[in-house]
């Protein structure tokens, strides 16, 4: 299993969260992701996504990304990201969960079960869903809950390998993931930066971006378990 965060995307050119985590036309990020803002400034809520859609839509996987469907061919790869984009899906990996919901998706703010692909980049204010609802970015919002938890804790909880790519694993309760991985999986880290792991357990430090990162990660796996 691999957790990704936004630095898996970051060699695609889309800003990590704490790259943006600064002023957003006068917003901080966490005030523009919240369902207080959607009540508060919708038009706000919308531009923001759809500026994020727009970049989303001239990015392309990078070599980590490639380098994680490459794996399929030894291993039984289940993704899963923090990631709102499409990266790991476009790159060819064929199990991916998202726990904070599709930036290319739009749900009705009426009813959470009605989930729809967005053509192109832009979500306007007056478009609904068949029952005649807002439709709103089909993301999870700071403070909303993440139904994806449950069943991502059923596969951490299954894994023979557990690999974090790209995640400052501050953003809870997808950092606690790794607290699931069975007493005898291996544990992997990738990240540029010193990240602590939340885990009194030893943990594979690879400390490279994600493009190196899952290459020299790949030689190891291969010479681990024979393949
Ligand atoms: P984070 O911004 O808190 O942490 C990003 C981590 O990536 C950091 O530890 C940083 O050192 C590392 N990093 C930076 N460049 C890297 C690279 N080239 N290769 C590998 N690692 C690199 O992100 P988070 O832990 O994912 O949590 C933030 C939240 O923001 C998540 O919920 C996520 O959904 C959301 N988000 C998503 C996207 C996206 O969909 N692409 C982008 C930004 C934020």
């Amino acid at each position: 299993m691999v957790l990704t965060g936004a630095g898996m995307s970051a060699e695609s050119g889309l800003r990590t969260f704490r790259e943006m985590g600064g002023l957003w036309e006068e917003y901080d990020v966490t005030e523009v992701a919240t369902p207080e803002a959607w009540e508060r400034d919708p038009e706000l809520v919308q531009r923001f996504y759809n500026e994020r859609r727009k970049q989303l839509l001239e990015s392309e996987p990078n070599k980590g990304h490639r380098g994680l469907a490459g794996l399929e061919k030894y291993f039984d790869v289940q993704i899963i990201t923090q990631n709102v984009d499409d990266l790991h899906e476009r790159a060819g990996n064929s199990k991916v969960l998202h726990l904070h919901g599709e930036l290319r998706k739009a749900r009705s703010s009426a009813d959470p079960n009605l989930v729809y692909e967005i053509e192109g980049w832009e979500l306007k204010m007056g478009d609904s869903c068949e029952k005649g609802s807002q439709l709103r970015p089909h993301v999870v919002w700071f403070g909303e809950p993440v139904p994806a938890m449950v069943e991502a804790a059923q596969i951490a909880s299954e894994a023979d390998i557990f690999v974090v790519v790209g995640s400052s694993l501050n953003v809870y309760p997808a950092a606690g993931l790794i607290g699931y991985a069975p007493q005898n999986a291996s544990l992997w880290l990738i990240d540029p930066e010193n990240v602590m792991a939340p885990v009194n357990r030893h943990v594979e430090i690879i400390q490279e971006k994600a493009g190196k990162g899952v290459e020299l990660l790949t030689r190891r796996l291969l010479d681990k378990y024979g393949k």
